[in-house]
């Protein structure tokens, strides 16, 4: 068998692991093989490329692998699981990096025809967008730089003329490939384009951001291997170009916001323009013990997890509290929203990792149906994901996002620290409810107290 068919045979392999791999992917109780299937995938792959005939030197790829694979390592290993949505950002920065280097290097050692120039300024021009991009999304997220919308007058005029010039000199190089200076100026505008398709949006919104910026990696990546005419890059990139779009519609989806509005309208300008109504009342505090008392009696409970209950890694005292009602005869279910929490799946991933039953977690659209027929809704650490304004107030910045409905519940408890407002930093007429009560503290904290007086 010649090499090349064995390097053709083992890509469509990889891909075929790929495709199953993400399939997997779809279903929490196949997750993890899933993402094993799809790492063997790409072992496969990086080994055979590995292979190729017209590799001349292996020290540099043997150094990058150890370098670049020891940093990922320690970097996967330190992150906290609130910070995953950042790393995300970084990877998916780096993978544009890559393709813009990897399109670029294409140029050098063989004659590209027209076909492959343009795909090599693809690979460049999405690379450098998706590159600078994530870079502004993760330094918003982490807070390093302000999450608020940074807007100018002129910026769709300055955007236009900037995608302009980008059109502009791209032509010039496939024309003028020997003309480098055309191809530094399509690197540049590239890199300020994504610098300010990113900065007009808050902070708020950044997680459909990032999605779609893993979308623009794999079409990165796709085009990079279209350069470089690597069947396996293709196919990858394919899959995530495709995979992250998805995401991208399924969040926006779940904001009920079009993708257009996230990227060229102000949510956030509006959010941080602060045009809703100030809601106004009395929040009424009950301490643990009430909550059992309550609890106790309850026949039907359902929990809604939040970002709050990641900070407070809360999940294992959940599920405490879970097989304590279900021995008590209640029925026990968890609510989740598909943005709760900072980053798609948060609450899936926590919970699982407290060995929840998944048959346990509704959606949104299962739960919200039934809500009045629960005894207590428990509110841990959301907020945003469960505000009525989204569906009370139309001057609210979030009118119109699909909530969990646990106002609609026969009574909502709502563990959280204080009275502050969540990420979109709006108030919430939930918690002034005549159903609600407040059980403030940390949620780790609250939930061992309500174990305790259970026992
Ligand atoms: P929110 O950010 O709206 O609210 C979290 C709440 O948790 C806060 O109000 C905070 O109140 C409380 N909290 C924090 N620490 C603790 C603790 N130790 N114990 C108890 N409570 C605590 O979270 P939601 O999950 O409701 O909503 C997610 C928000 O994040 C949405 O706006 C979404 O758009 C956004 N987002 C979502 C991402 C995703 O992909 N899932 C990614 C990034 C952002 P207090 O300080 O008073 O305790």
């Amino acid at each position: 068998m010649g090499i090349e068919l064995l390097v053709n045979l083992s890509y469509v392999a990889a891909a075929v692991l790929f495709i199953f791999g993400l399939k997997m992917l779809g279903s929490p109780a196949t997750a993890r093989k899933g993402n094993l299937v799809s790492a063997l995938g790409m072992f496969i792959a990086v080994v055979i490329t590995l292979l190729d005939q017209s590799i001349i030197d292996y020290k540099w790829i043997i150094a990058g692998i150890i370098v670049g694979g020891l940093i990922g390592a320690t970097i996967a290993r330190r992150v906290e699981m609130t910070g995953m949505p950042e790393m995300v950002a970084l990877f998916n920065g780096f993978g544009g990096v890559a393709s813009l280097l990897v399109g670029w290097a294409a140029l050098y050692g063989f004659e590209a025809n027209t076909f492959e120039m343009i795909t090599i300024i693809l690979s460049i021009l999405i690379g450098g967008v998706t590159f600078s991009g994530s870079m502004v999304a993760w330094g918003k997220l982490s807070e390093r730089i302000s999450g608020k919308p940074m807007v100018f007058g002129g910026q769709r005029v300055f955007n236009i003329l900037l995608i302009a010039a980008i059109i502009a000199a791209s032509v010039m190089f496939t024309v003028y490939p020997e003309a480098h200076i055309y191809l530094y100026v399509v690197i540049g505008l590239a890199l300020l384009l994504g610098i300010m398709l990113v900065i007009p949006i808050g902070g708020a919104d950044m997680p459909v951001v990032i999605s779609l910026l893993n979308s623009y990696s794999g079409l990165a990546a796709c085009a990079a291997g279209l350069a470089i005419n690597n069947i396996i890059l293709i196919v990858a990139g394919a899959l995530v170009g495709a995979s992250g779009i998805i995401l991208t519609q399924i969040m926006c989806k779940a904001m009920n916001r079009s993708l257009s509005n996230v990227l060229f309208s102000g949510f956030s300008a509006v959010a941080t323009g602060g045009t809703a109504a100030k809601i106004e009342g009395e929040a009424k505090p009950m301490t643990a013990e009430d909550a059992y008392y309550v609890l106790e009696a309850a026949a039907s409970v359902v929990i809604v997890p939040g970002y709050g209950m990641a900070v407070a890694q809360a999940q294992h005292v959940v599920k405490e509290l879970q097989e304590l009602l279900e021995k008590n005869g209640a029925e026990v279910v968890y609510a989740i929203h598909p943005v709760a929490g900072r980053m798609p799946g948060h609450m899936n991933v926590l919970l699982a990792e407290a060995d929840v039953s998944y048959d346990l977690l509704l959606e949104m659209d299962a739960v919200n149906p039934r809500m009045e027929t629960f005894d207590v809704a428990i509110v841990i650490g959301a907020n945003d994901v469960v505000n009525p304004a989204a569906r009370e107030m139309e001057g609210s910045p979030i009118y119109g996002m699909p909530v969990i409905n646990v106002d609609m519940a026969r009574n909502v408890f709502v563990m959280k620290r204080s009275m502050a407002s969540g990420f979109a930093g709006i108030d919430n007429p939930l918690f002034f409810k005549e159903n609600t009560r407040m059980l403030f503290g940390d949620a780790k904290e609250m939930l061992g107290n309500i174990i305790k007086a259970f026992s």
